[in-house]
């Protein structure tokens, strides 16, 4: 018999694509991975799904041990598929890992979306199935972006006679922009769900395709997405990615709920890819230590005096970068230099690549990922810029701002929800922030923080200190999304 949760401790699966360390590409791999762990020192149980990709490091797999396979049929033509499960457990949480070579060994997560959407059909029905092979029934599932969508759908139909089907669904938005969207005959072929879901309430968006996110957001029972600004935003035109009619006549069950960071994963104190860590007393200094650190890694002039701006993203439009390319001379002076962190669109990597040619010794171009470099460009800037076209709630502005990095940001989604503007007149507030999509506003945001870093630094450290003190940490966040479990539960 499987084993039932009787008992006031909620018990949640959390069901997505990435999860740092194992695997990550963006803020989901981040969350995937704090907020479990917030979630468990507020006396949850919770396991996390992900599926087995050949690019988990190995020293992670060597931890795995195996629980067991069984067959899976699929597809509309009854296909079986192998699920293996292979499992380990990390400062409380327990994660189970689905093994299918078929789907998971390509190299990285994301490969295209015409072998995506076999791959998460596949994965959200295999995770439903794992949790009834392992006989632990949650309270709620909790499903992450388009990738686990179906959860919600398979929990409904195919699993509603079956041990799991007694638990709840939330659907957490972390980006609209990606759907899963493809052809009605693609989805019907690879979820084998019933034809009856290939409606306009559901599943269809026209007469040819179908998004698996649309269906997931009409069947889960609470949706939630990572700010309260952004839940407002996405029920409009602008920001609704075709999307915003549907969530509006669902908002009865959206709820924003801020992210946080994890504040040991992110600890300037006891950062080990710090050359100098750092507590709040002594952060001006090591800040200028580690600013000195970061120039001489990228090959920028090195002095403590020049003001570094950075950039840490990934390089698509979303993150507002055409912005940033239209007055990137006009940012830069004889005091100002400017570190990019990220890869993606070509069209910007080029970008950022001809200006460090430009500007060698004064702009830096590291067209990569890399996680130390990310953590030494928190320490060693002075300022972060993140002028989103959208931001869901947005990570690095919060990391940096934990680091005594200013952030320079739109007010938009997570990022207006999260940075206070600075006010001359008082001294208050958390950064520099500008409101409407436009080059010269973002210019002038950069041109206020330049005036006060320069004129008035006593102002500017006391933006640096409070930044470091304020919670950026999940607890609160963490107990909204208890009391959205436990509403569930009642
Ligand atoms: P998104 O999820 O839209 O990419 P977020 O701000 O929510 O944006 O999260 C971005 C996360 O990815 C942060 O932890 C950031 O430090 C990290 N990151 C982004 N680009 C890089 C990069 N090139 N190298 C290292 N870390 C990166």
């Amino acid at each position: 018999m499987s084993e039932m949760n009787q008992g006031n401790t909620i018990r949640a699966a959390f069901i997505g694509s990435e999860c740092y360390p194992f695997v990550k590409t963006g803020g989901l791999g981040d969350v995937m991975y704090a907020l479990p762990r917030a979630l468990v020192r507020e006396g949850c149980e919770v396991r996390v799904i992900l599926p087995l990709y050949a690019c988990i490091q190995q020293k992670y797999k060597d931890q795995m041990i195996w629980k067991g396979s069984f067959m899976m049929d699929l597809t509309q033509d009854g296909r079986s598929f192998f699920v293996g499960i292979m499992e380990m457990s990390m400062n409380g949480v327990i994660y189970d890992f689905i093994e299918n070579r078929e789907f998971f060994d390509w190299g990285n997560p994301y490969t295209g979306l015409w072998e995506d959407i076999p791959k998460y059909c596949y994965f959200s029905k295999a995770a439903l199935a794992a949790l009834n092979y392992l006989e632990w029934v949650p309270d709620v599932v909790h499903c992450h972006d388009w990738q686990a969508a179906l959860v919600p759908v398979y929990l409904r139909t195919r699993f509603a006679p079956t041990p799991v089907g007694s638990a709840r669904s939330v659907l957490t938005i972390h980006n609209l922009r990606f759907q899963g969207i493809c052809s009605i005959e693609h989805l019907k072929y690879w979820s084998g769900l019933p034809d009856e879901l290939f409606n306009y309430s559901v599943f269809m968006v026209n007469s040819n395709e179908a998004n698996m996110f649309k269906g997931g957001l009409a069947y889960a029972d609470r949706v939630t997405t990572v700010s309260r600004t952004y839940a407002e935003e996405i029920q409009t035109d602008f920001y609704g990615e075709g999307l915003n009619s549907h969530l509006s006549y669902h908002r009865e069950k959206l709820r924003g709920i801020v992210n946080g960071i994890d504040v040991e994963q992110w600890d300037s104190r006891n950062d080990p890819l710090l050359p100098v860590p750092y507590g709040r007393e002594e952060a001006l200094a090591a800040k200028a230590e580690n600013k000195l650190a970061l120039q001489r890694r990228l090959g920028l002039l090195e002095d403590s005096g020049k003001r570094v701006l950075g950039l840490v993203s990934r390089l698509t439009d979303q993150k507002g970068l055409d912005l940033v390319d239209a007055v990137f001379e006009r940012m830069l002076d004889e005091n100002t230099q400017v570190v990019v962190l990220g890869t993606g669109d070509p069209r910007y990597e080029g970008a950022f690549r001809y200006y460090e040619n430009q500007h060698r010794g004064q702009v830096a171009s590291c067209i990569m990922y890399d996680e130390s470099l990310a953590h030494l460009i928190y320490a060693g800037a002075d300022a972060l810029l993140v002028p989103s076209l959208f931001e869901p709630c947005g990570l690095t502005q919060l990391i940096s701002m934990r680091y005594g990095t200013v952030p320079i940001v739109r007010e938009t989604g997570g990022l207006k929800d999260t940075v206070a503007p600075f006010q001359p007149e008082s001294g208050e507030g958390n950064g520099f922030t500008f409101d409407w999509y436009d080059a010269e506003l973002l210019l002038d945001a950069v041109c206020r923080a330049r005036e006060v870093y320069l004129e008035r630094r006593d102002q500017w450290n006391g933006i640096v200190l409070r930044d470091m003190d304020k919670d950026v940490s999940w607890g609160q966040s963490a107990r909204e999304y208890l009391d959205v479990y436990r509403e569930l539960k009642q």
